[in-house]
């Protein structure tokens, strides 16, 4: 059946960015087929239109990252650094879930990610847990319920979590450290067997709930481990994406384990490329850049993640300089208060204007919805991310009668800054209707809240043991901290700090707590 969105004031690719201007869209199975100008098409030869007169309709935003795994932790925590969080996202006391629980807490992601614009996300799920392959079947139902796009990755590791950080005979009781590192060592020939097996069913070019491959950072894994995972997904045609040099301790750290930054570790290790993502990739050498760039590989900004857990800014301008391609992710999403992404967008557009008095190197907000459509869709190779013939269907129409939009003057300025999803009417994906009229017609959204609610209800108690387990592992990790704020790093990483990194600490030499 073919459905025609009329006269919609539609986001348009153009040569200087996305632009909004009047067309008709022709929808036909799971593909666009046609963008007419407005008016053209004959809506008696269309199974179903759509008056989109009122209506903004915008490319699906592509959510490059986040993490379905905290869900029940939402609000745990809050004003700590990424290494300290770590202690609770990847704990030593697990809370175990049921397969029911683990679909309840991917499909909330879900409905967040439908109710914030996005149409496809990559979600890089930890296996930390343990988690059974009934308990990820149940994650993947969940977002093939949703009617999202979705890539699942398992944030391979190889390496015992603590030997992920540098001075740890020193910053931890020894106590703690063999008991740490005594914990069942992650399988790493069985997480790449794992996707592997799940890629001859579910390849993300000829499905919408697929898989990619996802080692979770250098650091936390083998060289070799990184390289088979580089292999595995050359063999399967598959995008490839880790953390990368997410924080400053993670440069002190791969000054620590290699001699050299993360980037170049990668590098040297033949891992980079077209296809290939670093997340965060928040700070960056001159070098580093360079060899991101030569290389064509994406980074994936995450600006909401990086400014609430303090990681920084990341150089966004000089990557898109460097010909970098951009995408962007919300990070998440327990830990993070969810994964929202217009919430990122507004961040991403919002926060470099106060790292640099040079307003012509600002970005703007087409530029951050570009990153976050197009740049996602290239990371990922898919046919995602324009409304343009032959793209995906994956299409989000926002009510311009709303507060948001009212009065109208730039759609794209007023999407990026003011909208949080309350005017989001309807969605595609896949040229599958998901939402319409503000409601989601996929899954039944307030049963599962409500369940949801109850699955919490029953989990509070091993929520907070879980946490209180962390106490020490973070403390530790903070000993780990303040080392490394000693540690210098290369004076050609522009500091993703306001503050800086490279001179003094006050706060820091005094404890930050
Ligand atoms: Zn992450």
């Amino acid at each position: 059946m073919k459905t025609l969105i009329s006269q919609a004031l539609a986001v348009l690719p153009g040569a200087a960015g996305p632009a909004a201007r009047r067309a008709d869209i022709v929808i036909n199975g799971a593909a666009i087929e046609a963008v007419l100008p407005p008016g053209q098409a004959v809506p008696a030869s269309f199974g179903e239109v759509i008056d989109a007169q009122r209506l903004l309709v915008t490319p699906g935003l592509v959510n490059g990252h986040l993490h379905s795994w905290d869900t029940f932790q939402k609000g745990c925590i809050e004003n700590l650094p990424l290494e300290m969080a770590m202690a609770y996202l990847r704990p030593r006391k697990p809370v175990a879930l049921s397969e029911r629980q683990v679909y309840l807490r991917t499909v909330i992601v879900a409905l967040e990610a439908l109710r914030s614009g996005t149409t496809t996300v990559v979600d890089d799920m930890s296996l930390g847990q343990g988690l059974t392959r009934g308990q990820i079947d149940a994650a993947l139902q969940a977002y093939e319920d949703s009617g999202l796009r979705v890539l699942m990755g398992f944030s391979m590791i190889d390496r015992p979590v603590v030997d992920s950080y540098p001075f740890v005979d020193e910053c931890f009781d020894p106590k703690l450290l063999t008991a740490l590192r005594a914990l069942p060592r992650p399988d790493g020939e069985a997480l790449l067997r794992l996707v592997r097996d799940l890629a001859a069913s579910r390849h993300p070019r000829t499905h919408r709930v697929g898989v990619l491959v996802a080692p979770s950072a250098p650091h936390r894994c083998s060289d070799d481990f990184l390289k088979r995972s580089r292999a595995l997904a050359d063999e399967l045609d598959l995008p490839l994406v880790t953390h990368c040099q997410e924080t400053r301790l993670q440069l002190v750290t791969a000054q620590e384990f290699y001699g050299r930054s993360l980037v170049a570790q990668l590098d040297r290790l033949g891992f980079l490329g077209p296809r290939t993502s670093l997340i965060h990739a928040t700070w960056l050498s001159r070098d580093d850049i360079a060899r991101i760039g030569d290389s064509g590989t994406s980074v994936q900004y995450n600006p909401y993640s990086n400014a609430v857990i303090g990681s920084g800014l990341a150089p966004v301008r000089e990557c898109l300089d460097a010909g970098i391609n951009v995408s962007m992710g919300s990070d998440g999403s327990g830990i993070l208060f969810g994964n929202q992404m217009l919430n990122s967008l507004c961040f991403g557009a919002t926060l470099p204007k106060l790292r640099s008095p040079d307003h012509t190197r600002w970005l703007s907000a087409a530029e951050v919805l570009s990153a976050a459509t197009e740049g996602g869709a290239r990371a990922l190779d898919l046919p995602l991310g324009r409304i343009e013939p032959g793209r995906s269907a994956d299409l989000v129409a926002y009510n311009l009668d709303t507060l948001p939009f009212t009065p109208l003057n730039d759609p794209i300025r007023q999407l990026v800054y003011a909208e949080k999803g309350g005017s989001i009417d309807s969605s595609w994906i896949d040229g599958r209707r998901v939402m319409a009229g503000g409601r989601i017609v996929t899954v039944n959204e307030p049963a599962l809240i409500a369940e949801t609610h109850a699955a919490h209800a029953e989990l509070a108690d091993q929520v907070l043991a879980s946490n209180d387990d962390a106490a020490p592992f973070r403390d530790a990790l903070f000993r780990i901290t303040l080392k490394a704020l000693g540690c210098p790093i290369d004076e050609t990483v522009r500091p993703a700090w306001i503050e800086g990194s490279h001179g003094r600490f006050p706060p820091f030499d005094e404890g930050f707590r």
